[in-house]
């Protein structure tokens, strides 16, 4: 295969090598990805958000529906009943009723207000008479009216300091099912909200309720969905307004909607003694920023491996590259250039000279009856030869001279900066050298001759014609007798 096209292919290699490993790295760590976000999601959907649910649930049963029993209690009581249809007197009997019932369930305030009187009963006496054009009592005339046995209002408590309060307001009738009063227990919101902030704040979500027309009742501190109020409805909400014109009756269950750019996960339950449902909504970007933080640990880490990988193997390439020139230019048995190598150093060194101008000396050199070498002693012996030849040749010369084994046991030398004389005086060293030269194998010596023919570079020269000439000069020095240097000059030839 070319040069040029194997190391086309290297690259090709590279390529494909970066491309599988990058598409590789990039598939496992997407699909790690999804995979751990369809667990997740799956797990918020189907375990976490129903169990907070659960747990907020017991929670609200256990602060809001032991009020509706006590409330329930109260609302059949015979001594109550009894003390109302006697006439209410007495007043003092029905507050420490109240009172009774008030420190003994743990309740905020107990109230009981007479539909004949229209009197406000509550546990530290007569709070007040309530009217029905006072817009503070129109809770009671709507009880009143209700069909349902009792009803769940947040409201403000006037009795005590105004907190908001949960009145649990249940409707009392007398033992002929008449219409007597309504009473109660109420209970602070602050320790509800207290209590949905905990769980907003632990599990990252938020919690709040909503009646069932669709009216936010109860949140945390901060509100509930994109900031809404209680009294607020979900259906003013953008975000939501799709999802509640979706959802069956009754709402239970998890949904998924998106508001503001951001999915969330939405847990619906209805609580039947409040009439309200519960809505514990998470955001997708709350529970899937550290697995998402990890995919993009993930891509950085594949993109360094990557990175790592390809300079590494550019490395190899580049140096594999610069080796196989090198070998393509050198001649393996001597280690000096061959003809590649020479045509490209010798180009150079021509033009130099040339254009300088500088003088050049070109010697051709040939060993003398190698074949009889070879055929008396064998080929190994001969290529032994050659290799030590070369490294006496090198040791005439500098550094700068270019050394070219030409092919067979010709050598082709450049002499920078050389003119005839000296080239001559070279030429000669390297003769005698040779001529003196021993050279050892498997304990037999052998010794070399060589001829050698020399020229030097004239301003119309090519390398073509310079060669050309040191060749004439060689083949008369083969003529008259070997082991000689001639010189061959475009108008003069000596010996
Ligand atoms: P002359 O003095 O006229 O140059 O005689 P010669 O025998 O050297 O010339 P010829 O060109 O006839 O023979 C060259 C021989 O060099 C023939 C060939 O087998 C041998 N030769 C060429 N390359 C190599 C080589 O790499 N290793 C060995 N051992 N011999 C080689
Ligand atoms: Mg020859
Ligand atoms: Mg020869």
């Amino acid at each position: 295969m070319p040069l040029r096209s194997a190391l086309y292919s290297q690259r090709g290699l590279v390529t494909t090598l970066i491309a599988l490993l990058g598409c590789g790295f990039l598939a496992t760590s997407l699909l790690s990805y999804y995979a751990s976000r369809a667990s997740i999601r799956d797990n918020i959907v189907n375990t976490e958000l129903p169990l907070t649910s659960d747990t907020v649930y017991s929670e609200i049963q256990k602060d809001l529906v032991r009020p509706i029993l006590i409330s329930s209690m109260m609302a059949r009581d015979t001594f109550m009943r009894d003390w109302v249809m006697a006439g209410e007197r007495e007043p003092g009997q029905m507050t420490r009723y109240l009172n009774e019932v008030m420190t003994h369930y743990g309740a905020y305030t107990a109230f009981f207000v007479s539909n004949s009187s229209l009197t406000y009963y509550q546990a530290k006496g007569v709070l007040k008479k309530i009217a029905v054009d006072e817009p503070r009592d129109a809770w009671y005339f709507r009880v009143r009216d209700m069909a349902t046995p009792y009803e769940i209002n947040v409201d403000l408590d006037m009795a005590n300091q105004d907190s908001l309060t949960f009145f649990i307001n249940y409707k009392v009738y007398d033992y002929a099912n008449q219409f007597i009063g309504a009473a109660g227990v109420g209970l602070t919101v602050d320790a509800v909200i207290k209590l949905i902030d905990t769980y907003q704040q632990r599990y990252q979500r938020s919690v709040y309720f909503v009646d069932t027309t669709g009216r936010l009742v109860l949140t945390g501190a901060d509100g509930g969905p994109q900031g809404a109020r209680a009294g607020q409805s979900l259906h003013d909400l953008e975000s939501l307004k799709d999802l509640l014109a979706k959802l069956p009756k009754p709402h239970s269950g998890s949904y998924e909607y998106s508001a503001q750019g951001q999915e969330h996960f939405l847990n619906v339950r209805f609580i039947p003694e409040l009439n309200w449902y519960l809505f514990v909504d998470k955001r997708e970007d709350s529970a899937l920023g550290e697995i998402r933080q990890s995919l993009y640990l993930n891509l950085l880490i594949c993109l360094i491996v990557t990175l790592i990988v390809l300079a590494l193997l550019n490395r190899v390439v580049n140096r594999y590259q610069r080796r196989i020139e090198t070998q393509a230019t050198l001649d393996s048995l001597t280690d000096l250039p061959n003809r590649r190598g020479f045509d490209l150093l010798a180009a150079q060194a021509l033009h130099e000279a040339q254009r300088e101008p500088k003088p050049l000396a070109a010697m051709l050199l040939d060993l003398d009856h190698f074949k009889r070498l070879n055929d008396t002693y064998g080929h190994l012996a001969g290529d032994k030869v050659l290799a030590g030849f070369s490294r006496d040749l090198e040791s005439c010369l500098r550094q700068s001279d270019i050394i070219c084994r030409w092919g067979g046991e010709e050598f082709i030398v450049l002499l920078k900066d050389t003119d005839g004389q000296d080239g001559l005086m070279i030429a000669e060293k390297i003769r005698t050298r040779i001529e003196e030269q021993r050279y050892d194998y498997q304990g037999q010596t052998l010794q070399i001759t060589v001829s050698i023919g020399l020229t030097t570079l004239q301003p119309d020269d090519t390398l073509h014609s310079l060669l050309s000439r040191a060749d004439q000069a060689m083949y008369r020095a083969k003529q008259t007798g070997r082991n000689r240097t001639c010189v061959e000059m475009p108008h003069s030839s000596y010996e």
